[in-house]
C-alpha cells in the first residue's frame, strides 16, 4: 500500500518525529554484513552487502536501529592507537546502538604509541553493565574476583607486578543488551580486533576465561570446540596465533559455584608453569 502525502502533511509528521519514505526519496542504504557469511569469514568481509531499504509507511523514530557499517578494512595492519580508535568508532554490529562505551582493554601502559608488551593476556567474554558505563573490563563483582586472582599471582590490572605484566580484554568490545550471550555474528565481527591485539601485545600466555572466550580463541585449532564441555578443555595447553592458551572458568561462573574456585587456581598454576618455560 502506498500513501500520498502533501508537503504540509509531511511537515506535520516530521514535527512529530515521524519520517515517511516515499519512492521519490532516495532510500537510505545500510551496508549490513549477513550473519551467515561473517561467521565463516572472521577476518575479511567478503560478503555481498545487504541493501536495507526502509519499508513504506514504517515510521523511523529517533531511537531507530543504527545504520550498520562494514567492519573497517586493514585491522591486521593497524598500530595500537589506531586500533583503539577504530574500536571506539566501530559500527559493525548492532551492539553499537546500545553501548555507552566500547571496552578495549586495560593493563600495562603503552609507550610511545606502541602496544604494551605483556607476559599475560586475560580474555573474558563481553562487557557487562558496569564495564559498559566505565569503559573498562571486569570492574564489577567478577572483576573483583579477577583482581584477587591477579593479586595472588603477583600481578595487578594496572600492569604492575612480576615480569612484563598483564593486559585484560574481552572477545566482544561492546556490551550485549541485558548481558545476554554474544551472538555468532557479533563474535565474528569483533574477533579481528582481538586477533590484532594479540599480535601487537605479543603475550607469552593467554588465559581464556569462560566458554565464549575459549570458543573464540580455539575454534581454528579445534573446529568442534563448541561441542566440547569447557571442563574437558582444562588441564591442557592450547594455542592461538602461536601463543599458549590455558582454559579456565569465567569468574562470574565461579561466583555462582564457589567450589570451582580451586579449579581456577589450578588452571592459573598451569598457566604460570607454562609461562616459566616459555
Ligand atoms: N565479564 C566479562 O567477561 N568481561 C567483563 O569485562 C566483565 C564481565
Amino acid at each position: 500500500m502506498s500513501v500520498h502525502l502533501d508537503q504540509r502533511q509531511r511537515a506535520m509528521l516530521a514535527e512529530m518525529g515521524v519520517r515517511v519514505w516515499s519512492p521519490e526519496e532516495e532510500p537510505q542504504v545500510s551496508e549490513v554484513p549477513s550473519a551467515s557469511s561473517v561467521t565463516s569469514a572472521p577476518t575479511a568481509l567478503t560478503q555481498t552487502p545487504v541493501r536495507v531499504a526502509p519499508t513504506v509507511n514504517a515510521p523511523v523514530t529517533r531511537a531507530a536501529t543504527p545504520v550498520l557499517l562494514q567492519r573497517p578494512e586493514g585491522i591486521d595492519q593497524m598500530d595500537w592507537p589506531t586500533l583503539q580508535h577504530t574500536v571506539s568508532q566501530c559500527q559493525a554490529c548492532s551492539l553499537c546502538g546500545t553501548r555507552h562505551n566500547t571496552v578495549f582493554g586495560v593493563g600495562a601502559h603503552a609507550e610511545h604509541a606502541q602496544a604494551p608488551q605483556v607476559d599475560w593476556l586475560i580474555v573474558g567474554e563481553a562487557p557487562g553493565e558496569n564495564e559498559d558505563l566505565q569503559g573498562e573490563p571486569f570492574v564489577g563483582q567478577a572483576g573483583q574476583l579477577l583482581d584477587n586472582i591477579l593479586s595472588a599471582m603477583g600481578l595487578s590490572r594496572q600492569g604492575e607486578g612480576q615480569g612484563a605484566g598483564v593486559y585484560i580484554t574481552n572477545v566482544l568490545k561492546c556490551r550485549p543488551p541485558g548481558n545476554r550471550n554474544p551472538k555468532p555474528d557479533e563474535v565474528a565481527q569483533c574477533l579481528p580486533y582481538l586477533e590484532r591485539q594479540v599480535t601487537l601485545l605479543q603475550p607469552k600466555i593467554i588465559l581464556a576465561m569462560g566458554r565464549f572466550a575459549v570458543q573464540a580463541l580455539l575454534r581454528d585449532s579445534l573446529p568442534d570446540v563448541e561441542t566440547i564441555p569447557l571442563g574437558k578443555l582444562r588441564g591442557q595447553v592450547h594455542s592461538f596465533q602461536g601463543v599458549p592458551v590455558v582454559v579456565t572458568y569465567h569468574p562470574a561462573y565461579v561466583l555462582r559455584n564457589l567450589p570451582e574456585k580451586a579449579k581456577v587456581w589450578a588452571d592459573v598454576c598451569l598457566a604460570m608453569a607454562t609461562l616459566r618455560v616459555a
